[in-house]
This record gives structure tokens, C-alpha cells and sequence, in this order.
């Protein structure tokens, strides 16, 4: 009686610890976990809907490090179906790639549009404006605007350094040219009869030296006459030929009597003799036209007349030359 207790004790111990295994064997081979669905589309096995979202925060975050700004969504809300798989199962499938796949991004960019082309690409719009005023202080009647997009990839960002380099192209491209003040009219002469090689370059008005256009006594009227002598009576204007500055305003003992030279420039120079009155001291700027003397008799002469001579590097040439230059 005691051995078949005995027995029946050791058979239903035995049946209890081969039923233990079993079941510690299942427990340890399948796991309970939840089935997801995105969208009626099978992304994996989570032990549970915590797990889904501790993956999915995961995954926003690592978008978010490539534009904090980004919107992250799913399609529709997942499923969840309760169901257990064989643990080795679990660990070979990759609900990171799976969900990863499932994750929609939308990516805001702000594009630089400066005379109707895309120029550089921004995830802040902070960014996108601060180059369209660099580029507007420069280049001040540029066409330029932000464009937003939404992409749901980000690509082609552009980069400070970059966009440093594109700025600088557009200005360079885009800035206004300053153009040169309008130069003088400059009038050059073609050498003619007494000139020599030399060829004055006459600058501005011109003005006739004298009231009268007559002439006394011509280049070269005489030997050795190397001016024109023009008609003027006694105390009439004498005037500039050209712009220039005063040289010489006195008394000149080697005939020329009261007499002013004038310097215009490029070796060019100009002489007005035998005056009575003299307007103007050395150094004076003088205009063409401007009032300089009162005509006269001093000097070597033999009546009233103003002695207009034109040297050229310190040689006298033919006043005719640039006395016909004038209108
Ligand atoms: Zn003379």
C-alpha cells in the first residue's frame, strides 16, 4: 500500500516538473507581443505598444536632427493585434528599417529666387531673408524673393560657405557700373604749317583773344614774327584763348611791354603783349573768355595791338592752328 503510494506520488511529481519544463521551454520560446499595422501594411512585432513608441520617437528624433523644424506623421494611426512569435523570430526582424520605411517627413525649405532663378536653399527662413537684404544693400533695384516649398526630402541645402560664394558672384555680377565722369572735350589738332611735330591738345571753350577778328600783321608777316598781331585800339578787352593759369602778368622787357603768358597745359601756352592794363596776377586760374588785360601800345611796338602768340613746349607755332578751332 505504501509502494503504490509511493508510486502514484513520484508519477504525479514526475508529470509536474516535465509540465514545468514544458511550459518554462514555451514561455522562453514564444514571446507575447503586439502585430502592427500601418495603413493595413504589416511593419513588425513590438512586445508591446510602448515599445512602438519608444522606436517611433527614436525615428522623429533622428529626423529632427537633420532639420529640427521637420513635420514627422504616419499615414494613419497603427494597429495593434496581441499574438505571441518564437523569440529567435523577434530578434531577426528590423522594426527600425520596417517603421523607418512607414515615417512621412515634410520639410519646409525657403529658396533665395533672385532674378527669376533659384539661388541658394534654406531650412530657416531667417536665413533665406538675411541674404535677400546682403544682396539688396548691394544691388539695390535687383529682383529678388523667398520661395517656400514643402518637400519630404531635404536635398541641395545650401551651405553659409556657399552661399558666401553666390552672393558674392551676384553682386559682382549684378552691381551697378559707376561710370567714369564725362570726360572734357578734348579737341586734338592735326600739325599744320609752323607746328612742327607738335600737337597742342585744346581743352573746353576756346575764345577769341580780342573784340575784333582783324588782323595787323600775320605769323610770319615779317621775318622772325612768330605771333598774330590782332586789331585793338587802345583800353578794349583782351580775353583768354583756353582755360588755364596765369604765368606771367607784368612788365616783360624784351619787348613784349605789359604783357600776360598763360599756361593751359599738355606744353601748351599762350601770350597776350603790349597791353596798358593788366586783370589778372601769377597763379590766378583763368577761364577761356575771362577778361585778362586792356589792350595797348607798350613794348616794342608801332601802334596799339594785342601780340597773341601760342608756344608749344617753349616753341612759338602758328596761332592760326588753334585760332580757326574756335567757333
Ligand atoms: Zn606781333
Amino acid at each position: 500500500m505504501l509502494s503504490t503510494l509511493k508510486f502514484v506520488l513520484f508519477t504525479v511529481i514526475s508529470l509536474l516538473l516535465v509540465f514545468t519544463a514544458v511550459y518554462v521551454t514555451i514561455l522562453n520560446t514564444y514571446k507575447p507581443v503586439v502585430r502592427t499595422y500601418i495603413n493595413g501594411k504589416f511593419v513588425g512585432y513590438f512586445s508591446d505598444e510602448q515599445q512602438f513608441d519608444e522606436i517611433y520617437n527614436d525615428l522623429v528624433t533622428e529626423k529632427q536632427s537633420i532639420d529640427e523644424n521637420v513635420k514627422v506623421y504616419l499615414e494613419s494611426e497603427p494597429t495593434f493585434e496581441k499574438s505571441y512569435i518564437k523569440d529567435s523570430l523577434l530578434r531577426q526582424q528590423n522594426v527600425y528599417t520596417n517603421l523607418r520605411a512607414e515615417i512621412k517627413t515634410e520639410f519646409t525649405i525657403y529658396k533665395v529666387v533672385v532674378a527669376g532663378e533659384e539661388q541658394m536653399t534654406f531650412t530657416a527662413q531667417d536665413q533665406a531673408d538675411e541674404y535677400i537684404q546682403k544682396i539688396k544693400a548691394e544691388v539695390s533695384d535687383i529682383d529678388t524673393s523667398v520661395d517656400v516649398q514643402k518637400v519630404s526630402e531635404l536635398e541641395n541645402v545650401t551651405s553659409l560657405d556657399r552661399a558666401n560664394v553666390i552672393l558674392d558672384d551676384i553682386i559682382a555680377r549684378n552691381k551697378p557700373v559707376e561710370l567714369p565722369p564725362e570726360p572734357e572735350p578734348v579737341v586734338v589738332y592735326t600739325p599744320a604749317y609752323g607746328m612742327g611735330a607738335v600737337v597742342p591738345t585744346l581743352m573746353g571753350n576756346l575764345a577769341w583773344p580780342t573784340v575784333s577778328r582783324e588782323v595787323n600783321c600775320d605769323y610770319w608777316g615779317y621775318w622772325g614774327h612768330n605771333g598774330v598781331d590782332l586789331r585793338a585800339s587802345v583800353g578794349t578787352p583782351v580775353y583768354a584763348f583756353m582755360d588755364g593759369t596765369v604765368e606771367f602778368a607784368g612788365w616783360d622787357s624784351s619787348g613784349y611791354g605789359e604783357c600776360v603768358k598763360i599756361n593751359h597745359g599738355n606744353g601748351m601756352k599762350t601770350i597776350y603783349a603790349h597791353n596798358s592794363v593788366l586783370h589778372v596776377t601769377v597763379g590766378q586760374q583763368v577761364t577761356a573768355g575771362q577778361l585778362i588785360a586792356s589792350s595797348g601800345n607798350t613794348g616794342n611796338t608801332t601802334g596799339p595791338h594785342v601780340h597773341f602768340e601760342v608756344k608749344m613746349n617753349g616753341v612759338s607755332v602758328n596761332p592760326w592752328n588753334v585760332l580757326n578751332q574756335i567757333p
